[in-house]
């Protein structure tokens, strides 16, 4: 269904997904902050991605480099010459926007005013780390966590010896100064990426390149983005990296309109080349029998926090059931932040509650991800559970006390069967 983007974010905060970043002390713009449940929603999403691009492959290794790297390593990768947005400032307002996201790039949008002549910004946040104060200390936090894997190139073949084609998957904080940083968790100036680097003996680019792609499509259906959301955009020439000649930009429809969620590109040559060319050190592929070569790389880049935006708007449901109108949150049960939910029928009756805590105490030790709701009347705790998308919610009743059995009651169809609770792992998947 289609839900607004306000809607999403009230939800997000009302049940402790996202808050605003800083927000006792009025934010900080480009700043989100994941809530209980939005760190176990985004962890799930996180681990189906080292399941599905890392772990279930024999052709995947991980790495995971620190966020301050050394200036060159910019140099090499580009980002200190062309890593920039057009700027534009408003002559009245003073005003600054992205000249190249506005309909019109001589008015301003808040006032009218008339805009200056766009200029390069830089989007690389700066650091300084050191105690000297002659500008020696200066660093960038990375506007992308890819460089860590071609900067480590060697030291994985030297220790790992892999046989191409081999990818190296890292997952990590990324920083950059957007100049308008908008809609919630997609255009932040902090943010998760989950990138991978896949070399390849040049002429085997076009292949790998197709596989990662229905990868990617597979990941996406897996943690539950709506794949009638979902469009691959081929890049023009024109749009492209210089050094690329395939990208494919999956976009998503957001609440705002469609726009990438990640992208896929054939970067060539061009990272090991470079990295060799400023750092001094060969980095070519040496095997016998061949002259040295730079394999080719294909890279998957994903974005976390968009994903987790984009699973968000795929879950949202609102639907009228017998027990009345409600929201519903339709993830999938692996990425869902409970797999399920306990209740005692009457919290007031202690063998009930002693009974329920027993099952849940059971359960969690299969699956820790198993919430205990005590408070409010059944349908009340249900509506709870709907809106945070827990798939199965288990109630214990009476009858349990007699017979051991317990209601499992589905959060999609809202139907309840009565099971052991010794079925009870086996029926909410706990051991998948
Ligand atoms: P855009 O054109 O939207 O600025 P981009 O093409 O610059 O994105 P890449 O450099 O390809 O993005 O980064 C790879 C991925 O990292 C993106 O597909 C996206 O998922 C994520 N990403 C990039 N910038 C941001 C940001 N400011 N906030 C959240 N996620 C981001």
């Amino acid at each position: 269904m289609s839900v607004s983007l306000e809607t999403v974010v009230a939800l997000a905060k009302r049940r402790g997904f996202v808050f605003p970043g800083s927000e006792l002390y009025g934010g900080l713009a480009g700043t989100w902050d994941y809530g209980p449940l939005g760190v176990l929603l985004k962890r799930n999403i996180e681990r189906l991605w080292w399941e599905e691009c890392v772990f279930s492959r024999e052709d995947m290794l991980a790495l995971d480099a620190a966020i301050l790297m050394n200036p060159r390593v910019w140099d090499a990768s580009g980002h200190t010459e062309t890593f920039t947005d057009p700027l534009v400032e408003c002559a009245a307002c003073k005003g600054r926007f992205r000249a190249d996201k506005l309909e019109d790039a001589r008015r301003c949008p808040t006032c009218g005013g008339a805009l200056g002549e766009p200029r390069a910004f830089r989007l690389m946040v700066e650091a300084k780390v050191g105690v000297l104060d002659d500008g020696s200390g200066r660093v960038f936090l990375r506007p992308e966590t890819a460089q860590g894997i071609f900067v480590n190139f060697k030291n994985i073949v030297d220790t790992q010896r892999p046989k191409l084609p081999f990818g190296v998957a890292q997952v990590g904080k990324a920083f950059r100064n957007e100049i308008s940083p908008r809609d919630f968790l997609f255009r932040t100036r902090e943010f998760e990426q989950m990138e991978i680097e896949y070399f390849v003996r040049p002429e085997a680019w076009e292949s790998a390149f197709e596989d990662w792609l229905s990868t990617i499509h597979r990941f996406l259906a897996r943690v539950g983005v709506d794949g009638e959301r979902i469009t691959a955009v081929e890049v023009p020439p024109e749009e492209r990296a210089h050094y690329s000649s395939r990208t494919v930009d999956i976009e998503f429809r957001y609440p705002f309109g469609q726009h990438e969620l990640l992208g896929l590109a054939y970067r060539g040559d061009y990272d090991l080349r470079r990295h060799s060319e400023f750092s001094g050190i060969d980095l070519r592929w040496k095997e016998p029998g061949s002259e040295p070569f730079f394999p080719h790389v294909i890279e998957p880049s994903f974005g976390l926090d968009r994903l987790v935006l984009a699973v968000l708007v795929s879950a949202y449901d609102e639907d009228e059931v017998g027990e009345g109108k409600r929201v519903v949150m339709r993830f999938k049960p692996e990425v869902a932040p409970f797999r399920a939910a306990v209740f005692p029928l009457l919290r007031n009756k202690s063998q009930l509650v002693a009974k329920a805590q027993e099952v849940f105490r059971m359960l969690r030790a299969s699956n820790p991800f198993i919430a205990f709701d005590d408070n409010g009347n059944i349908g009340k705790r249900y509506r709870r559970q709907d809106e945070i998308g827990t798939p199965w919610c288990v109630t214990i009743d009476f009858q349990t006390l007699e017979d051991g059995t317990v209601t499992i009651r589905n959060r999609d169809t809202t139907e309840q069967e009565r099971v052991p609770v010794e079925d009870l792992p086996d029926a909410l998947s706990l051991v998948s």
